[in-house]
C-alpha cells in the first residue's frame, strides 16, 4: 500500500507520494492545483467545501468559513459552530486531510491510508498530538508526525545527495508562520540541532501592510468615502494585496484599480515601496534566524554548508538577499559559499514527508526473522513497488529530532515561607525535567520531589510545557498539558516523603511520565491525557466527519 506525505499547512496544504522510480511526486487536487488552500467552508449542514472554492466562498460569507485553523491546534476549549454542529480544530483539520486524501484517491486510483503529517518544528506535545488526532478523525493511519524543516531537508537530500557531513540552515516563511532550524545531515542520519520561530508571523502580515497601503491610497483621494465597513470591498482588498505581493516577486512595479461608491482609484506600488512597508517584518525573521544561529554555535555548529528556503514567501527576492548579507556579516558561510536553495519552496515539505512515510513503512514492515536483511529488503521492495536497493537505503535512514519545548512539572516553591506554614497558598513554579532541544529519545532520569502535606492519599502530577523559547519557571510562561494521579500510596505518609519522577519522550514526540514512591517501591505510570480529545471523542468525531459530504 502506498504511503503518503501530507503538509498540513496554515494557509495551504499538499499531499505527495513516492513513485515507482523512487521520486517524490505531488498529487494535484481535483482542480489540478498542487496546493489546496487550508480553508473549510460550511455551505450547508451536511455539505462542506475545502480548498480554493472555500477560500472564494469565504470572501462572501466569512462567518461560514474557517481559515488558519493550524494556529488553534492543541489549544483547549477552541470550538466553532456551524449550522448547529460544533467542531474542534482537530475536526476542521481532519476535513482538510480528508479532502486531500480523497483527491489523491481519485487521481491515483489507490486509497490513502498510511500517512506522515508534517508539523512546525516548534509545535509542542499538545499540538503534535492534536495533529495525530486530526489524522485519526480523518480515518488515516498516522505513521508519524514529522517536523517540517526535517521534511524539507529530506527532500533536499534526495535532490542533492552528498556523502559528507553537512549543516543546513532551513528558513521557512509560509503564509501564517515562520521558523528556522539548524540540521545536521550525515549520510543516512538527519538530526535537528536547534530551532526557533514565530507562529504569528507569515505572509498574511505582509498582505495586511499592502492592504493598508491600498486602502489609504483610496481614502486619500476620496476622503469622504469610507469603504472600510464594506465587507466585500475589504475582502477584495485582501485578495488584491496578496496578488500584488506575489507579483512583486518578479515585477518591479504593479497597479490595481479600486472601486467603491462610484469612485475608481488606480494605485501603483513598486517593489521598493513594498519592501519599505514590510521591512520590519523581514527584520523580525532575520533576528530570529540570528538567534538560532547563535544557539547552534553554542552546540558546536558555526558554519552552514547550505541554506534551504522553504515556504511560498521565500519567493520574495528580498529574503535570499538579506539572508546572504546576514550570513556574510557573521562569517557563517564557508569560503566556497553555501548554495541558497529554493526549489519549489512550497512543495518541498510534502515531498520530504512522502519520502519519510516510505522510510517509516519500510522500517515498520517486519518480515520473518529467518530472512536476512537483503531478502527482507527485496520482499518489502516488491510489496511497495520500488527497487531493493532503494528499500535498503531507506531502511538505513535515521531521523533524530529534539524536544521542541521544555517539559516539566508544577511544584511548590520552597523558598516561599508559606511552603512550610500553609503549602496550599504557597507560590508554585515549574521545574523543567526535559529542556528544549534535548535530542530524542530523551529521558530525564529519575528526579526527586517531596510531598508537601502529611497523609497525602493522592499525589497529583501536573505536566507543563514552556510556551516560548527560553526556559522560565513562571506559570505564566508555561502551559499545562496534562496531569496524572499517583494513587494507592501507603497510608500515613509523612510530609517530605520522596517521590521519584521520570519524563521520557520517544522519537515521535510521545511523552510518558512515571512516578515511583521508593518507600513502598510502588511504581505508578499514569496515562497522560494530552490534548482536548479522548478516544471516545475521536471516534465520535470520526463518525461525524465520515457522514459529511466534502467537495473541493
Ligand atoms: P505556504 O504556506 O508555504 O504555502 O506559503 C504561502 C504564502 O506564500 C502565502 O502568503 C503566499 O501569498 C506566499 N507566496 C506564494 N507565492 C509567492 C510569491 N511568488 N511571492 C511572494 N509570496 C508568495
Amino acid at each position: 500500500m502506498t504511503a503518503f506525505g501530507i503538509d498540513l499547512g496554515t494557509t495551504n496544504s499538499c499531499i505527495a507520494y513516492v513513485d515507482d522510480a523512487g521520486r517524490p511526486v505531488i498529487v494535484r487536487n481535483a482542480i489540478a492545483e498542487n496546493l489546496t488552500p487550508s480553508v473549510v467552508y460550511f455551505e450547508r449542514r451536511d455539505s462542506i467545501v475545502v480548498g480554493s472554492a472555500a477560500k472564494n466562498a469565504a470572501l462572501l460569507a466569512p462567518d461560514l468559513a474557517v481559515q488558519l485553523v493550524k494556529r488553534q491546534m492543541g489549544k483547549k476549549g477552541v470550538e466553532y459552530t456551524f449550522h448547529g454542529t460544533r467542531y474542534t480544530p482537530e475536526t476542521i483539520s481532519a476535513l482538510i486531510l480528508k479532502e486531500l486524501a480523497a483527491a489523491a484517491h481519485r487521481q491515483l486510483g489507490r486509497p490513502v491510508r498510511d500517512v506522515v503529517i508534517t508539523v512546525p518544528a516548534y509545535f509542542g506535545v499538545a499540538e503534535r498530538e492534536a495533529t495525530r488526532q486530526a489524522g485519526q478523525i480523518a480515518d488515516l493511519n498516522v505513521l508519524d508526525v514529522l517536523a517540517e524543516p526535517v521534511a524539507a531537508a529530506l527532500s533536499h537530500q534526495e535532490r542533492h545527495p552528498a556523502k559528507r557531513v553537512r549543516h543546513l540552515l532551513v528558513y521557512d516563511l509560509g503564509g501564517g508562520t515562520f521558523d528556522t532550524t539548524v540540521i545536521r545531515v550525515d549520510g543516512d542520519e538527519v538530526n535537528v540541532i536547534c530551532t526557533g520561530g514565530d507562529k504569528e508571523l507569515g505572509g498574511a502580515d505582509w498582505d495586511a501592510r499592502v492592504r493598508d497601503y491600498l486602502s489609504n491610497a483610496f481614502t486619500e483621494r476620496h476622503p469622504r468615502l469610507d469603504p472600510s465597513a464594506d465587507e466585500t470591498f475589504m475582502q477584495d482588498l485582501w485578495i488584491k494585496a496578496e496578488q500584488l505581493k506575489q507579483e512583486l516577486s518578479s515585477a518591479m512595479t504593479r497597479r490595481r484599480t479600486l472601486r467603491f461608491g462610484g469612485a475608481a482609484v488606480q494605485v501603483e506600488i513598486s517593489r521598493q515601496r513594498f519592501q519599505e512597508l514590510t521591512a520590519d517584518l523581514l527584520d523580525r525573521t532575520l533576528k530570529i534566524t540570528e538567534e538560532t544561529i547563535h544557539k547552534a554555535a553554542r552546540k558546536g555548529v558555526s558554519q552552514f554548508d547550505e541554506v534551504i528556503l522553504v515556504g511560498g514567501m521565500t519567493r520574495m527576492p528580498a529574503v535570499a538577499a538579506r539572508l546572504e548579507e546576514l550570513l556574510d556579516a557573521g562569517g557563517w558561510r564557508p569560503a566556497e559559499g553555501p548554495g541558497l536553495w529554493r526549489h519549489e519552496p512550497d512543495l518541498a515539505v510534502a515531498r520530504g514527508a512522502a519520502l519519510f512515510a516510505l522510510v517509516k513503512q519500510i522500517q515498520q514492515d517486519g518480515s520473518p526473522e529467518q530472512d536476512g536483511p537483503h531478502q527482507q529488503a527485496e520482499q518489502i521492495a516488491d510489496r511497495l513497488g520500488i527497487s531493493a536497493a532503494q528499500a535498503e537505503a531507506m531502511r538505513a535512514r535515521r531521523v533524530t529530532t529534539v524536544v521542541p519545548r521544555g517539559l516539566g512539572m508544577r511544584v511548590i516553591d520552597h523558598g516561599d515561607p508559606l511552603a512550610t506554614t500553609d503549602p496550599s497558598r504557597a507560590r508554585t513554579m515549574i521545574i523543567h525535567l526535559l529542556p528544549a532541544d534535548t535530542p530524542l529519545p530523551a529521558d530525564s532520569g529519575s528526579v526527586l520531589f517531596h510531598t508537601a502535606l502529611d497523609n497525602q492519599p493522592i499525589i497529583e502530577i501536573e505536566v507543563w510545557e514552556q510556551t516560548e523559547q527560553g526556559s522560565s519557571e513562571e506559570l505564566a510562561d508555561n502551559t499545562k498539558i496534562g496531569r496524572g494521579r499517583l494513587r494507592g500510596l501507603p497510608p500515613k505518609l509523612p510530609k517530605g516523603t520522596s517521590i521519584q519522577v521520570t519524563f521520557s519522550m520517544n522519537e515521535t514526540g510521545l511523552l510518558t511520565v512515571y512516578a515511583v514512591e521508593p518507600g513502598s517501591g510502588r511504581e505508578v505510570r499514569f496515562d497522560l491525557q494530552i490534548g482536548g480529545m479522548d478516544r471516545a471523542a475521536i471516534e465520535k468525531a470520526k463518525t461525524a466527519v465520515a457522514r459529511h459530504d466534502i467537495s473541493s
